[in-house]
Order: C-alpha cells, then sequence, then structure tokens
C-alpha cells in the first residue's frame, strides 16, 4: 500500500514525500511513525505503580 503525504497548506493528499504537486507547498506525514503516545502513558503507569507501593 503507498504511503501517503498531506500538504500543510491546501491540505492535499499526494505520494510525493517532499512537496505537494499541486501548490509546491510542504507536506507532512498524517501519522508521524517517531512519535510513540505509549511512551508519555508509560510514565503514568510508573508513577501511579510507585503510588500505589507508597500507600
Ligand atoms: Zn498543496
Amino acid at each position: 500500500m503507498a504511503h501517503l503525504y498531506k500538504c500543510t497548506k491546501c491540505d492535499n493528499y499526494t505520494l510525493n514525500p517532499k512537496i505537494c504537486p499541486k501548490c509546491g507547498g510542504p507536506v507532512s506525514d498524517p501519522k508521524p511513525p517517531k512519535y510513540s503516545p505509549q511512551d508519555k502513558y508509560g510514565v503514568y503507569r510508573r508513577k501511579a505503580k510507585r503510588a500505589s507501593i507508597n500507600v
């Protein structure tokens, strides 16, 4: 399946990973693979665990 990028200017979806072929604006990955929300929740989990031990 092809990876789609989204233009930040005109919201056009394109296969071009760098620029939008429609308006020449910058594109962004709608689902950035670097971002991991699980790490954020992991912090809260560890805090909650520590709190329960202290009680
Ligand atoms: Zn565009």
